[in-house]
């Protein structure tokens, strides 16, 4: 059983990972609103060596949304998948909506909450950045052994 697993809407593409995470977090920035159509992006940065398409790989669709970042998504059903990043080829970003079951973490923070919708109150007590954290490591480096 791999630690985790997730699929798109159509159910066609599906991944498996089985490594450490790094930390949960919620991004609020007007890139992540509007890559997901919500009022943010929930998203753990994972190890490539450790993730793998288990079914529909060849559906696949990419983005690059900016010159170092490539969003993958479904071609059938439009369901954001992996984010890989040009210079990190090492890591990848996964978005946990489409994640079956209880991946066992909880969410640490809220960054780019100085660009979050109007609309979209935050009602927990995790810690906010306005931007990235004093320390844009967490970000990126994975936190469990
Ligand atoms: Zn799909
Ligand atoms: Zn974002």
């Amino acid at each position: 059983m791999p630690r985790l697993s997730g699929e798109c809407l159509c159910g066609s593409i599906r991944y498996e990972y089985d490594g450490p995470l790094g930390a949960i977090v919620h991004c609020h920035c007007s890139r992540c609103r509007r890559w997901h159509g919500a009022a943010f992006r929930t998203r753990v940065v994972a190890r490539r060596e450790a993730f793998r398409w288990s079914a529909g790989e060849e559906l696949l669709a990419r983005y690059e949304s900016t010159p170092r970042t490539t969003k993958t998504f479904c071609r059938t059903c439009g369901s954001s998948l992996a984010t890989l990043y040009g210079d990190r080829p090492d890591i990848i970003g996964l978005p946990l909506g489409g994640v079956v079951g209880d991946l066992g973490s909880r969410p640490a923070f809220h960054i780019f909450v100085g660009s979050k919708a109007p609309w979209h109150e935050i009602r927990d007590g995790l810690p906010r950045y306005e931007e990235l954290p004093p320390d844009r490591g967490l970000i990126h480096r994975i936190l469990e052994p």
